[in-house]
């Protein structure tokens, strides 16, 4: 681990202690040492499938197959499990610091890694609804089928299973929303980690949490656009520098 990455280290640790209300904003990027593929960045899975397209509501009628072997790669390749980092910001909720997590994440790794409140403004892939007649599946469900075959409605027969995600072209759900933007705003520290920071309008939310004097700090593997915002960036892999943070911050506590 260089110095620089160290120092950055030691610096969000140091902005943690002195937090009474910290904010965590996730994006792909940390979930990618859990095995599941970003959208951007190296290995993205941009490089292989058209966004508008197949991530699109309108992509997704015209064609929903195509979809759903997009989903495979994303989400079951790996049967993914959350890692280090997702770990070690759920304990920093446990330690009282963290208050919540706002994730553009569909893959419920936060959850599972402990994190109690979480808003996902991207919804998720817990539940998957038929368009045609309104059956609803639980993920597990599908992902069952999905190993085999393409899943269609039980009911009805129809392709369109919609898991409820939110897709290009689709609002985001209003409530949760707001939500993330009061929390934003409530925040004095805010914490983005493995975010391209370019799909509005989450990519707004360190903007106003800055506006509303919060401090702001970046772990990403690479530099965003937006990195001009921030009080501290760290460039490197979550799952490596999350835990150094808890540790160095449980150090500070004691
Ligand atoms: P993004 O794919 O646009 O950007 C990911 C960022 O993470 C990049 O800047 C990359 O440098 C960084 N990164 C890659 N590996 C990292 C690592 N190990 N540690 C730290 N950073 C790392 O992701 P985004 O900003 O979340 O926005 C894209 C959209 O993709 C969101 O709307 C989200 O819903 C969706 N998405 C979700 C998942 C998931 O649920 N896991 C996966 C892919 C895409
Ligand atoms: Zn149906």
């Amino acid at each position: 681990m260089s110095m620089v990455v160290e120092e950055g280290i030691k610096k969000i640790s140091r902005m943690l202690s002195e937090s009474e209300h910290a904010v965590v904003f996730t994006g792909s990027g940390i979930s990618a040492e859990s095995g599941i593929p970003t959208f951007r960045g190296p290995g993205g899975l941009w490089e292989k499938y058209n966004p508008e397209e197949v991530a699109s509501i309108y992509g997704f009628k015209r064609n929903p197959k195509e979809f759903w072997k997009f989903a495979k790669e994303l989400i079951i390749k790996s049967s993914a499990s959350p890692n280090p980092a997702h770990y070690a910001i759920a304990e920093l909720e446990k330690e009282g610091v963290v208050k919540a997590v706002i994730t553009q994440n569909i893959d419920m790794l936060h959850q599972r890694a402990g994190s109690m409140r979480v808003l996902e403004l991207h919804g998720s892939m817990k539940y998957v609804d038929c368009l045609e007649c309104r059956n609803v599946y639980e993920w597990e469900y599908i992902e069952k089928i999905l190993q085999i075959e393409q899943p269609v409605c039980e009911r009805c027969g129809s392709e369109l299973l919609k898991p409820r995600v939110v897709f290009f072209g689709e609002p985001l759900p209003y409530g949760i929303l707001s939500e993330a933007m009061e929390e934003s705003r409530k925040a004095d520290l805010f914490i983005v980690v493995g975010s391209s920071l370019v799909v509005y309008p989450a990519a707004k939310l360190p903007d106003m949490a800055k506006e509303s004097g919060a401090k702001l700090a970046i772990v990403n593997l690479e530099p965003t656009e937006k990195d001009f915002l921030f009080d501290v960036a760290i460039y490197g892999k979550a799952a490596e520098i999350l835990p150094k943070v808890l540790e160095e911050y449980r150090r500070l506590k004691s």
